[in-house]
């Protein structure tokens, strides 16, 4: 079993100022960040990142929302982090985040849900290196 997952800042964390809260909440919760980084993503990058879901009726506007700022990537380290980090984001609509989750605390929409985490093991690998060439990943501490 992996030890890591993707997570994302997406563009309405930053924007409500929200980067610190974000980061004290998962640094709270156990994971230890291997790498990170301050980035504007593009349509083609969004599109990549989020082929699995092209076509379906949210794709479009969830293009143009992901590519619409500034968001953060990371890499984040604990056992089982995949299962524990999609634990601690809560649901993908707020409304049906269990409660102290990151989205339910702090998610406005479906949509503009605040942070992205990997869903499966397999899935956190391309995700990071989607992001990630392996030399920016910390490995030691
Ligand atoms: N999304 C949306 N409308 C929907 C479902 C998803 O806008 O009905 C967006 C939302 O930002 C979500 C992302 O698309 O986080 C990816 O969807 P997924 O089903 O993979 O949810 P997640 O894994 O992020 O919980
Ligand atoms: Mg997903």
């Amino acid at each position: 079993m992996s030890n890591k997952t993707l997570a994302i800042l997406k563009p309405d964390c930053l924007n409500r100022n929200l980067t610190g809260k974000a980061i004290d909440f998962i640094l709270d919760k156990g994971f230890k960040i291997k790498a990170m980084k301050l980035m504007n993503l593009t349509k083609v990058e969004v599109e990549g990142f989020y082929a699995i879901h092209k076509g379906k009726p949210f794709y479009d506007e969830l293009i143009e929302y992901m590519s619409s700022g500034p968001c953060i990537p990371m890499v984040l380290e604990k056992e089982n982090a995949v299962e524990n980090f999609r634990e601690v984001i809560g649901a993908t609509d707020p409304r049906e985040a269990a409660e102290n989750t990151l989205r339910s605390l702090y998610a406005k929409s479906t949509q503009r849900n605040t942070v992205h985490g990997s869903d499966s093991e397999e899935n956190a690998q391309k995700e990071i290196a989607f992001f990630f060439p392996l030399k920016e990943i910390i490995t030691c501490q």
